[in-house]
């Protein structure tokens, strides 16, 4: 079935699973908000505790609530699902799925051995940080996508990329990225899981394990919770390392809440419908503003022409997403401008909303990256990120116009603006599945 009838009944049981029950399941998921569980016999609970410490997705007694939890558990079989992966893992945010799949690569035979990452900039802001910082114990190479078998070590525990990228909307191809990796691996011994970052496409728009990555990632307080009101992160993979993820979340902590398990398993119900929405006012925002006389660059996946993009547009991710960066011409100080100029539009930090959201990703969030690697990964203190919301885009055009010419105070439209030659050829764009 297609995506968004997989999206709306995911995981959710109608039908009454016990022959001897006149009625089904609950319609919606239940919240199941135990932190513990009592047992009967001894035995029995020891049973479960034991095929918990091995990593089962479940067990006759949840046991307590960081081991298992049933709400959660029903998010992590609909996203499933949607990712086509044999199972899913969820965290409290992002940060902690990165950090657990960071740790289930490198333990194996590890301990705490140093293990080496291989990844790709720009990537997220706390991404970029927790690698570089080391504080898991791993050392990093930050390589070009070309680059990442060479890069490959005896002791390279796994390969770490993000497409499109935050915030610059750089797409990578993973079939050759991973075809890279494979080759590399015949030289080093060892399998080395290729983890991808697909929180900007989500599953409607890409589904990297479908294209031979090991792990998707996703922050799910961005698209797959959708309304700014619930944080998570998500990992769907296979059942191996599912289990290797599952033993790290009971041992550091991680879990999802189950308030924030009911209402991401909710938010998948509207995925689709959403990021076609949203999708649809960021193709037009995203043409108007390279047409604009204040706008020297726009980033927006397939808009720039670059042969790759455009392949990769239609068979890795099959539409740009909803969210966009751009360069203010006149420099960072108008960019500010803008952004404190706008009625509508939010100013903050994350994406995938309802709502629009921007901010400068320079200030905020990729500060923690050094100026220097930020500046060498396309992320100059210019550059806006926006996410485009559910709004009518007229009324988000008509925002972002105002604060645009507020950006260049008494030189207002210049004259002969229209000759001004557009920031990029948006006609690339390919036509959309979705
Ligand atoms: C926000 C974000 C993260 C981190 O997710 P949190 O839920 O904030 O911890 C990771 N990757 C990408 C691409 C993001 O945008």
């Amino acid at each position: 079935m297609r995506i968004e009838t997989r999206a709306v009944h995911a995981a959710r049981g109608h039908e009454p699973r016990d022959p001897a029950r006149e009625f089904g399941e609950p319609h919606v998921p239940a919240i199941d908000l135990s932190t513990t569980y009592g047992f009967r016999t001894s035995s029995a609970a020891a049973d479960s505790m034991e095929a918990l410490i091995q990593g089962e997705a479940q067990a006759p007694n949840p046991i307590y609530a960081r081991l298992h939890n049933p709400t959660v558990a029903a998010f992590e079989r609909a996203l499933a699902e949607l990712e086509g992966a044999d199972a899913a893992v969820a965290f409290a945010t992002g940060m902690a799925a990165i950090t657990a799949v960071v740790m289930a690569a490198a333990a194996p035979d590890a301990g705490m051995r140093r293990t080496h990452v291989v990844a790709v900039r720009p990537v997220y802001g706390g991404t970029d940080h927790l690698l570089t910082s080391g504080l898991l114990g791993s050392e990093v190479s930050w390589v070009a996508p070309e680059d990442v078998g060479g890069a490959i070590r005896a002791d390279t525990s796994l390969v770490f990329l993000e497409t499109p990228a935050n915030p610059t909307l750089a797409m990578v191809d993973i079939r050759a990225v991973v075809a890279l990796v494979r080759a590399a691996e015949v030289r080093c011994g060892h399998h080395v899981p290729v983890v991808v970052d697909s929180t900007f496409a989500t599953p409607v728009l890409q589904n990297p394990i479908a294209l031979g990555a090991d792990m998707s990632v996703h922050s799910a307080t961005k698209f797959l919770g959708g309304h700014g009101d619930v944080m998570g992160g998500a990992v769907a993979t296979s059942e191996a390392w599912a289990r290797a993820l599952r033993q790290v979340r009971m041992i550091t902590g991680g879990i999802l809440h189950p308030l924030a398990g009911y209402l991401l398993h909710r938010g998948l119900q509207t995925l689709p419908v959403r990021v076609r929405e949203q999708q649809a006012n960021a193709r037009v925002l995203a043409e108007r503003l390279a047409r604009h006389p204040e706008v020297s660059e726009v980033h927006f996946p397939g808009s720039s022409g670059d042969p790759l993009e455009t392949r990769l547009l239609g068979t890795q991710q099959r539409g740009p997403g909803s969210v966009l960066s751009f360069r203010v011409r006149e420099g960072a100080d108008a960019a500010r401008r803008v952004v404190e100029a706008l009625r509508l539009i939010t100013r903050a930090v994350s994406l995938g909303s309802v709502d629009t959201l921007i901010q400068a990703p320079a200030h905020l969030t990729h500060r923690v990256v050094d100026a220097e690697d930020r500046e060498a990964s396309g992320v100059p203190d210019d550059l806006l990120r926006l996410s485009v919301g559910l709004e009518a885009v007229e009324d988000l055009w008509e925002d972002l116009e105002r604060a645009l010419s507020a950006a260049a105070p008494g030189r207002g439209r210049p004259a002969g603006a229209s000759e001004v030659e557009p920031a990029h050829r948006v006609e690339a764009l390919v036509p959309l599945s979705v």
